[in-house]
């Protein structure tokens, strides 16, 4: 078993609600939900005319491995009713694997760590809720550190209002 940081965002349709499916569909095909932050509701990052989003950060315990992992989080994403989408255009649902134990993958369908956590605030910031002493392989920083660090002006706040 390995423990895996997972990203879920939507900023499409019910967002709370497709986050809540995500997760659900998540613990039913071989992971355990083990830790789960806040939602935050984040400034769209990349392309940023577009609806704001709804992030959470899991963790999670799996026997899957990094690449079947993936497959089954695509499968999700569809399920909850992602369709073909623009690079970093708007979508129901968004899974992305953040770290998986401590390995460091560079494979053409998958690199972990995310190449863009580092970047990110609306990533760091939940992430950091629930893992800020967690070592990021590759560059050896913390979590916490790397959001302390990072340089993203996007707003992220958290969704007090909201609950899943
Ligand atoms: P993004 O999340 O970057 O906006 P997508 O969700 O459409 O874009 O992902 C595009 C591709 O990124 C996926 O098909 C997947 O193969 C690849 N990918 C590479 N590394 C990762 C990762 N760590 N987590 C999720 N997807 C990844
Ligand atoms: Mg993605």
């Amino acid at each position: 078993m390995t423990v895996v940081y997972l990203l879920l965002g939507s900023n499409e349709s019910n967002r709370q609600h497709n986050i809540k499916q995500a997760l659900r569909l998540i613990a039913l095909k071989g992971c355990e939900i083990v830790n789960q932050s806040g939602l935050y509701e984040t400034e769209a990052w990349g392309l940023k005319e577009q609806q704001p989003f709804l992030n959470q950060a899991i963790a999670v315990r799996t026997a899957l491995p990094p690449l079947q992992l993936l497959g089954t989080l695509k499968s999700i994403e569809k399920e909850v009713g992602r369709v073909e989408t623009i690079k970093w255009g708007p979508r129901v649902s968004d899974i992305d694997i953040l770290f998986y134990g401590s390995s460091v993958i560079n494979e053409p369908a998958l690199t972990v760590p995310h190449p863009f956590l580092h970047q990110r605030r609306f990533t760091l910031a939940p992430l950091s809720e629930i893992a800020p002493q967690l070592l990021h392989p590759v560059f050896n920083k913390t979590v916490a550190l790397l959001l302390q660090e990072c340089e993203d002006t996007s707003e992220v706040k958290p969704a007090l209002n909201l609950e899943l």
